[in-house]
């Protein structure tokens, strides 16, 4: 089984061929929710699309909407296995109070996902070290998602038993192809982040997972049905306590 730990395929970028898009393939599809409208629109999904699993979260960019989504949002999470889009960005965000802001969002998020053993998917743009620190104070399973940072990053990460997700642009990223080469395969998931980290630049879609997948087996010199298991099972890992068998996914 394909996974796709981290994809946005309720954005309208798919609305003339959803459905084609996650059946062309075998694949379990991670939706992760941005903000309020995309949480509902996650959650939705997964009752139409048997191997879509919805998660729930706040996109960092969108901290501005704390104030007047953050609860119902956290709410939300009781209907879903897995916590994401969720993180620090500090490269599009520069004003401190907000950096602050970001902060205070993902401790509420770090809070629940400890609370009710459920799995952050982490975006980071420039906030790494102080996720670390986050994450080290709390009991809970993590993936940083689309990781863009050093080996000695990615290697910190995984100490800590977290996971690292890489998704199809490593075939034209030579960093992320150094960090699979150096962390360990039972470190690493599979995503696309569609619509957007394409193997090139038109939009991304979640069955480019094999892309990702072939060029992680040639670096690693590791057979691709291995690997392909590999990942399924450090996704299981990651869910927890929460199981899909196939394409259907029982979160209750
Ligand atoms: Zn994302």
């Amino acid at each position: 089984m394909l996974i796709d730990s981290h994809a946005h395929v309720d954005v309208k970028d798919f609305d003339p061929d959803r459905d084609l898009v996650l059946s062309k393939c075998q694949i379990t599809v991670v939706n992760a929710g941005v903000d309020l409208k995309s949480n509902l629109l996650s959650i939705e999904m997964s009752k139409v699309y048997r191997n879509v699993i919805p998660a729930v979260g706040l996109h960092p960019e969108y901290v501005e909407r704390a104030d007047q989504e953050l609860e119902e949002t956290l709410r939300l999470i009781d209907l879903v296995p897995l916590i994401s889009e969720v993180g620090l960005d500090f490269f599009w965000i520069k004003e401190e109070p907000l950096r602050a802001k970001q902060i205070q969002v993902l401790n509420r998020f770090m809070e629940v996902g400890e609370k009710q053993g459920k799995a952050l998917i982490i975006h980071s743009r420039g906030g790494l070290k102080k996720i670390m620190e986050m994450v080290s104070s709390y009991k809970v399973r993590f993936a940083i998602h689309a990781f863009e940072g050093s080996v000695k990053d990615a290697k910190r990460i995984e100490e800590m038993g977290g996971f690292i997700s890489v998704p199809p642009i490593l075939v034209r990223d030579k960093g992320r192809m150094e960090v699979v080469r150096n962390v360990s395969e039972d470190s690493l998931l599979t995503e696309t982040d569609s619509p957007f980290m394409g193997p090139d630049r038109t939009r991304n879609e979640p069955c480019n997972v094999k892309i990702t997948l072939q060029r992680i087996s040639e670096i690693k010199g590791i057979n691709l049905i291995e690997l392909e298991e590999k990942i399924e099972n450090n996704f299981r890992r990651l869910l927890g306590p929460y199981s899909f068998s196939g394409a259907n996914l029982t979160n209750r």
